[in-house]
């Protein structure tokens, strides 16, 4: 897999047609005239980057829609989007251009109409195929729909194709998840994402856990659906790149890696995140506010900050350890500072991590970890200039 760094473009569409019990982004219920709102101030952003040019002159390589749902817009809409960020922005030849969906959001037509506008890769929340554990979580859509618009995906003309998958979700068992595995694997998808369930503050599932009406998941058996997980996709071809991530060959994700090996990128839309040379910053999470910014031509960043070199080769190691083959300390920036080599040091001691040739990387026993490790790192710089910690290591939970 390249370590390359390069560029890309996200953006995010705050809307859903209703909230899973687990889900904790920032979202909006989506109605049609918030929508149109919603759509007529994102062009403005990327018309007012534009005047910008925050990349300079280089070409992106990815151009990524997430939510939310995006898909809860129309195809022509987001095709609107898609011809106005090419217009903003030079795109590489076979820049990789993903649409997140979620499966009762798409037909056949709308799919195939993506397809024409310049998408090349379609993301479907699966998350289950089985019935009773979407429902248990307050999932919309069947199992039925997302084999049917794997199909319709492909008659439209994607070949890469990625599939969310959830595990260790209420009523879940050893069974039942080996049962969506086989089902998902006949699909041949090019790509999937299985994570774990995570309790959220603030969520339903949260709510329904302190009831006492669904248990807390149970960290033993996700552990042993996420080896399954990987036993069994290693044998039908994938290979694990990153701790979430599976590909078939060719196909890992180049929006992903632009997260995890230092690449810049620059998001659009309400609660999107942007890390552009070395500097680090957010919009509103709110709808209302981003609108009203971006009415009086102001970009509707609501916290920024420049890194320095200890926060910024911290967050270099901690998302290449994400990666199955690991990161070496030279590329990350790492050796200038000895609070982190030490602490580096001191965790492959505790069998968290390991050295592979000039490489480190999580042990299998660390990748249960790796949260905990990314604090313990940010930890060792305590006497370094940095900046507090950001956003979630994980990068995306799931999609959809
Ligand atoms: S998990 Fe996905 S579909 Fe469900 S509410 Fe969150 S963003 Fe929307």
């Amino acid at each position: 897999m390249p370590q390359a760094t390069g560029r890309g473009l996200y953006i995010h569409v705050p809307f859903c047609q209703q909230r899973c019990h687990f889900c904790a982004f920032y979202l909006e219920i989506h109605h049609a005239r918030a929508a149109e709102e919603f759509l007529h101030s994102l062009l403005t952003e990327l018309r007012l980057y534009g005047e910008q040019q925050p990349f300079g002159p280089e070409p992106l390589e990815s151009v990524y829609f997430g939510g939310g749902t995006p898909t809860t817009l129309s195809s022509p809409q987001l095709a609107t989007v898609l011809s106005a960020a090419r217009e903003t922005f030079d795109l590489q030849a076979g820049a990789e251009i993903t649409i997140e969906a979620h499966p009762g959001s798409v037909t056949q037509d709308s799919l195939s109409h993506l397809r024409k506008a310049g998408f090349t890769r379609v993301s479907f929340g699966a998350e289950s195929m089985n019935q009773l554990e979407l429902d248990r979580v307050g999932r919309p859509g069947s199992p039925m729909s997302t084999v049917q618009m794997v199909t319709a995906a492909r008659q439209a003309g994607f070949t890469d194709l990625n599939l969310d998958l959830m595990y260790g979700l209420p009523g879940q068992t050893i069974e039942s998840w080996a049962a969506s595995l086989r089902q998902i694997v006949a699909l041949a998808p090019t790509h999937l994402s299985c994570y774990a369930l995570t309790v959220e503050e603030g969520t339903a599932l949260q709510a329904a856990i302190r009831r006492g009406m669904v248990p807390t998941p149970d960290e033993t058996l996700q552990n042993e659906m996420e080896d399954l997980a990987e036993d069994s996709l290693r044998r039908a071809g994938f290979t694990r790149y990153e701790i979430s991530n599976y590909c078939r060959p060719g196909f890992a994700s180049r929006h992903n890696q632009l997260h995890w090996t230092g690449g810049d990128y620059l998001g659009l839309g309400p609660s999107a995140q942007s890390y552009v040379a070395g500097r680090r910053f957010g919009n509103v999470s709110d709808l209302r506010a981003y609108n009203t910014s971006l009415r009086t031509g102001t970009l509707p960043v609501s916290a920024s900050e420049q890194l320095t070199p200890a926060d910024e080769a911290c967050e270099r190691l901690v998302f290449g350890l994400r990666l199955t083959e690991g990161i070496t300390l030279k590329e990350t920036g790492a050796l200038a500072f000895s609070g982190l080599t030490g602490k580096v040091n001191e965790l492959i001691g505790d069998d968290i991590l390991e050295r592979k040739g000039e490489r480190v990387r999580l042990t299998t026993r660390g990748r249960r970890y790796a949260d905990t490790v990314a604090v313990t790192l940010l930890a060792s710089l305590e006497h370094e200039p940095h900046s507090p910690p950001p956003i979630d290591f994980r990068t995306r939970q799931r999609g959809d």
